[in-house]
């Protein structure tokens, strides 16, 4: 790819590239010269005109370009695609042995700006969310595919980010025959089924996989600490993923709660294909606030409390609003707590960091009148990193915390 064109940043704008930060925002481009195309590549420039970055332009988002390489003597095409894709791949070779579903590359983080890209035994699923990533698009997929022994990409470009990029949503097959429904993919050996074309995000919540482990072991310690099986509720449950968790762990009973009859259902799929039966159930379709108010009223204690909401401040607009919410389910299940008893409470907004979160939370024990320690602090699994100069990428977080 030749560059088509170069932004020339306003003076002292080039402080943040100059720490490899991958973002150009509008308000930082003082001159575009030349006519780039959205998604082409281009130069970014200091107000000097010294070199900085090589760039995809993106004229219709705040987010300007986003950049590919701080080395000048890069050359941005094929090869460089696939080298960047391999090396992702690779770094994620240790994971293989804990589950078949992993995320292979994550954008800013893997150094490929606005690219996603998921495998589910042998489907792969991409995210294309920037100008560039999408118009790179035949590169990615054919490096992902060579990385790979997969022969199927499924395209789920659905996500808000593409709008803002000027990008209309794109799902569907890219590569190879459509994909089967369900797709099972197993993980610290338990299985699950995955709608890649319907599921929540690519189908699945692959980031929550570390956390999920330590459900099942935090069980398993409550076993002993207890000596009886402990009762669990699993807030926001979606397709059952921390259910299943605490099942394996040695619950005695678990309460899954989610708005979505259908998640609830395939909930109920996966609780079976895994052989729990056996362990008792209550798959509840509701809404966690009020059914946490619920089981309250109805005099139920419970050992361990998993609270993983969807995101509910999609900006800093919104963590106001957000921080009220998590105070109020965190408050809420505390108060159901048993003594000796586990949260696990989660946050998946950016806009969120973790030291308010954790502020947010210790507010909600203060209001319990509970004493509580907090045991760790958690966050996504190692397949999806943080970037040390892109501290935006940080969006899961959570903590720990024993009733004492
Ligand atoms: N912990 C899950 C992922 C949770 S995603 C896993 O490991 O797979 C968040 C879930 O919350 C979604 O399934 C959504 O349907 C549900 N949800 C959103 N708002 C809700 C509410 N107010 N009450 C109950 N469920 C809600």
């Amino acid at each position: 790819m030749n560059p088509t064109g170069e932004l020339q940043l306003k003076p002292g704008k080039e402080r943040s590239l100059e720490r490899r930060h991958p973002w150009v925002y509008d308000t930082a481009v003082a001159r575009v010269n030349s006519r780039p195309a959205s998604g082409d590549l281009v130069a970014v420039v200091a107000s000097s005109g010294r070199w900085l970055a090589w760039a995809a332009y993106s004229p219709s988002s705040t987010l300007r370009a986003r950049c590919w390489s701080f080395v000048e003597s890069d050359r941005i095409d094929a090869a460089w695609f696939a080298t960047r894709v391999t090396e992702s791949v690779a770094r994620r070779a240790s994971l293989a042995a804990d589950s078949n579903a992993l995320r292979l590359v994550f954008g800013e983080a893997d150094r490929l700006p606005g690219f996603i890209a998921d495998r589910y035994a042998d489907q792969l699923v991409v995210q294309l969310q920037s100008a560039g990533a999408d118009a790179s698009r035949a590169d990615l997929l054919d490096a992902l595919m060579a990385a790979t022994d997969c022969r199927k990409v499924y395209e789920r470009s659905d996500s808000a980010t593409r709008n803002r990029e000027g990008l209309p949503p794109a799902s569907g097959a890219v590569r190879g025959v459509e994909p089967v429904t369900p797709i099972e993919i197993h993980e610290h050996g338990l299985r699950y089924g995955v709608d890649v074309r319907r599921g929540h995000k690519t189908g699945f919540y692959i980031d929550q996989r570390d956390n999920r482990a330590i459900a099942r072991r935090v069980t398993a310690q409550l076993v002993s600490e207890l000596g009886r099986a402990p009762r669990v509720l699993n807030g926001f449950s979606y397709t059952g993923g921390f259910s299943l968790a605490a099942a394996a762990g040695g619950a005695a009973s678990v309460i899954s709660i989610d708005s979505s009859a259908e998640a609830q259902a395939q909930a109920r799929e996966h609780w079976a294909l895994n052989g729990f039966d056996v362990v008792p159930a209550r798959w509840q379709v509701a809404d966690v606030f009020d059914a946490l108010r619920e089981l309250r009223a109805a005099g139920e204690s419970l050992d361990l409390i998993v609270l993983d909401p969807p995101k509910f401040a999609a900006s800093r607009h919104q963590v106001d609003r957000a921080a009220r919410a998590y105070k109020d389910a965190n408050l809420n299940a505390l108060r159901l707590l048993a003594p000796g008893g586990r949260l696990m409470t989660f946050s998946c907004s950016g806009a969120v960091d973790v030291a308010l979160f954790q502020k947010i939370v210790a507010a909600a024990v203060f209001d319990s009148k509970i004493d509580c320690q907090m045991l760790a602090r958690l966050s996504a699994g190692a397949d999806h990193p943080l970037a040390m100069t892109h501290p935006e990428g940080e969006y899961l977080k959570g903590l720990l915390i024993a009733r004492i």
